[in-house]
């Protein structure tokens, strides 16, 4: 019987659990709303959703390898070490919670940034397959960021996770530059997250959306608001993009999280005038791919759980 480890991927508002095998297969799966400032219900939560996907396999916990938290903040899976959650999920941070989690589930925990268990399973498993050096970005709440070569993280401490936060400069939806809940101003991640995609369209006339999904939606059907609102996003995510390539010039840009929507094909061709506003050259003939997410809101759990069977 194969070995399986328990992908968590705990986001502001749900959480999603998988069961997944060593080549990144989701066998069970399970999603509900994220446990708010109660670590002990977290806990019971999380035990009693792994036994209910274990059983539904007809297994039982013997056949977990490992379980992988990918948690939003600051997360070392050398030490346990979680920090800057948001704060209804601060009890995250509570020292020694990964093995308090290992305690309540029965097998050993690995802890790693939600973006990077993203960027990790969409490498090994997803969209970034078949590519040497790979850079992922989650595009949703915030912007997350992951960099492999081969499938490995290029640096194993966990210290990139705040390479949303380069500076852009101005924002190209004609607003003044976003002060960025860092506290800096013209932060990438502020001119291409959820929240700054939707207020762009509601800007300039269009129907009130609530979510990226709501407005990737509305620039499909036409809609002049949503369809400016998306190319401020690429102008943006271009000038952004040029200075990752330069530091790290990747083979294959990943693009996921949910204002990646805004990036369908259907609508446009955006990838290809993303690329067209691209200007980096590390060296003459540098070529790079820009896709989009192949395992979508699954990639966190995977990657979580590919990382703990590592471990
Ligand atoms: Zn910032």
């Amino acid at each position: 019987v194969s070995r399986l480890a328990l992908g968590v991927d705990v986001g502001g508002t749900r959480t999603k659990l998988g069961l997944v095998d060593g080549a990144g297969a989701v066998l069970a799966e399970a999603t509900h709303p994220s446990v708010h400032g109660d670590g002990e219900r977290f806990l019971a939560r999380l035990a009693s959703e792994a036994d209910a996907l274990l059983a539904g396999l007809g297994r039982d916990r013997s056949c977990l390898s490992g379980i992988g938290l990918a948690v939003p903040g600051f997360a070392d899976p050398a030490s346990g070490r979680i920090a800057q959650a948001w704060e209804s999920l601060a009890f995250l941070e509570r020292p020694g919670f990964a093995a308090s989690v290992a305690a309540a589930v029965g097998a050993t925990c690995t802890v790693l940034n939600d973006a990077r268990a993203a960027g990790l399973g969409e490498a090994r498993a997803g969209a970034g397959m078949g590519a040497s050096r790979v850079l992922a970005l989650t595009l949703g709440t915030g912007l997350g960021f992951a960099f492999l070569v081969d499938g490995a993280f290029r640096d194993p401490a966990p210290l990139d996770h705040m390479s949303g936060h380069i500076p852009i400069g101005h924002s190209d939806s004609g607003a003044p530059a976003a002060t960025c809940c860092c506290g800096a101003t013209g932060c990438l991640e502020s001119a291409v997250r959820a929240e700054a995609l939707v207020r762009a369209s509601a800007r300039v006339g269009g129907t009130r959306c609530a979510s990226a999904e709501e407005v990737a939606a509305a620039a499909m059907r036409g809609e002049a608001a949503a369809c400016a609102a998306v190319d401020g996003l690429i102008a943006s995510l271009a000038r952004g993009l040029d200075a990752y390539i330069l530091l790290l010039a990747p083979d294959r840009v990943v693009l996921g999280g949910g204002v990646a929507h805004v990036l369908d094909d259907r609508f446009g061709n955006p990838l290809d005038r993303l690329r067209g506003r691209l200007t980096a050259r590390p060296w003459p003939g540098y070529q790079v791919e820009l896709v989009r997410s192949r395992l979508g809101s699954r990639a966190g759990v995977i990657g979580a759980a590919l990382q703990a069977c590592a471990a």
